[in-house]
């Protein structure tokens, strides 16, 4: 399929919305006291600590919601008061958040059935509103809904419209994208629907794994069988990895990435020398700045004397992961929860550990004096991190006294 055309084209379709309906204002208020909090506005005007008992908390310079988030839930509330009566759908969570993806519900915007691992777009009706969440849908699902005659409200990211545009200029020219990210990631999943030939790489070992391939040849059986869910179809590493281009999903650790993208400049450099290079190596900045100041704020405050972090944020968030993973690698106890409910009375928390797997922590908040870093990622709205500060005020103020 000509994509670009496609996008075009439903761009111009009268049945497609990606600029919101005017209600700005109407939803501001109901956002206003839905999301935000008076708690988290007073500490980011304090230098964002806040000591109350013998806690103190250190909140990131930069967590939180971030602009394309704010962007895509106010659309999706937009969206119901422009049409209150006709029934709306939602491609995916609008966000990775809870609460918000909660909201939704209750709004009665329904998430479109899925039916083993396959989404069920059989209940979707012409007319009906379907809206595409802020990483994306993959242009199938955008052809499927166009065709049916829904109307679409998309509220992608333009930052991830960006990393699309990439991988259309890599297939324009026959190159082949790398994309540092998930496969299985919805915004990867969106973006390599729009590119020719692609490899997915998740991390530097597997993109030196692939980098060693250019260079020294290896095993193919073993190289299609790494990659077998994480590239194009038909993809030959004989003859796809010749002229590469990077592209990445919006929310991978930006060190990486750029890690990354050196790695097969200097790969390509060194096996066809630096006069080629441009016939063979493509890269272009699409690193998101939400994502990156989140990461910097993070590493700022693994600096300061913190006895633990919390970090909150969807289980599914790939940015909230990331900031997890920093606290992990500078050895800080760091308990990453989604809702405020994984903080036990009793002194015990829920959390994800960073492969995933949920575990139970006893006597997580240490006796005397203590100081906890929070952050949060940039699904997360500020009402979720007040409760969570208020909610280990109050719990070590029990376990202070037992
Ligand atoms: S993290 Fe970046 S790419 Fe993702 S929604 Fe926010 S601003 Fe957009």
């Amino acid at each position: 399929m000509d994509t670009k055309a496609f996008k075009r084209n439903l761009q111009h379709s009268e049945n497609y919305n990606r600029k919101g309906f005017g209600h700005q204002a109407e939803v501001a208020t109901q956002l206003q006291s839905e999301y935000q909090s008076n708690l988290i506005q007073e500490m980011r005007d304090r230098n964002y600590v806040l000591k109350r008992g013998d806690v103190t908390i250190r909140l990131a310079q930069a967590f939180g919601f971030c602009w394309g988030v704010e962007r895509a839930v106010a659309m999706a509330y937009e969206t119901r008061h422009h049409f209150p009566t006709e029934r709306i759908w939602i491609t995916n969570e609008i966000i990775h958040n809870p609460s918000v993806n909660q909201r939704m519900q209750e709004m009665e915007v329904d998430f479109i059935p899925v039916d083993a691992n396959k989404k069920d777009f059989s209940v979707v009706a012409t007319g009906d509103v379907v809206i595409l969440p802020a990483f994306g849908a993959s242009v199938q699902e955008m052809q499927i809904l166009h065709d049916k005659g829904c109307k679409i409200v998309d509220t992608t990211c333009p930052w991830v419209s960006k990393v699309w545009n990439t991988v259309e200029k890599h297939k324009k020219v026959d190159y082949t994208s790398i994309i540092h990210g998930k496969y299985k990631h919805e915004e990867t999943v969106a973006t390599s629907s729009f590119a020719g030939k692609y490899l997915i790489v998740l991390n530097l070992p597997e993109a030196e794994y692939v980098a060693n391939y250019i260079l020294n040849g290896g095993n193919r059986e073993e190289f299609l069988a790494k990659f077998a869910k994480a590239c194009s179809a038909g993809f030959d590493p004989d003859q796809d990895l010749q002229r590469v281009g990077i592209a990445n999903q919006t929310t991978m650790l930006k060190g990486e990435t750029e890690q990354i993208g050196k790695l097969f400049e200097r790969t390509m450099m060194q096996k066809y020398g630096p006069t080629e290079l441009n016939q063979h190596f493509q890269s272009f900045n699409t690193i998101c700045d939400a994502t990156q100041e989140r990461q910097d704020a993070m590493l700022d405050l693994v600096q300061q004397n913190l006895d633990l972090m919390v970090v909150i944020g969807g289980f599914n968030s790939s940015n909230t992961t990331q900031l997890q993973q920093i606290a992990f690698e500078r050895g800080i106890p760091s308990y990453h929860i989604d809702v405020v409910e994984r903080i036990k009375s009793g002194n015990s928390i829920e959390h994800r550990q960073l492969k995933g797997e949920l575990v139970i922590t006893e006597n997580w908040l240490p006796a005397g004096e203590i100081v906890v870093g929070i952050t949060s990622g940039a699904s997360t709205p500020d009402k979720v991190v007040e409760d969570v500060i208020e909610k280990i005020f109050a719990l070590k103020a029990t376990v202070a006294t037992v």
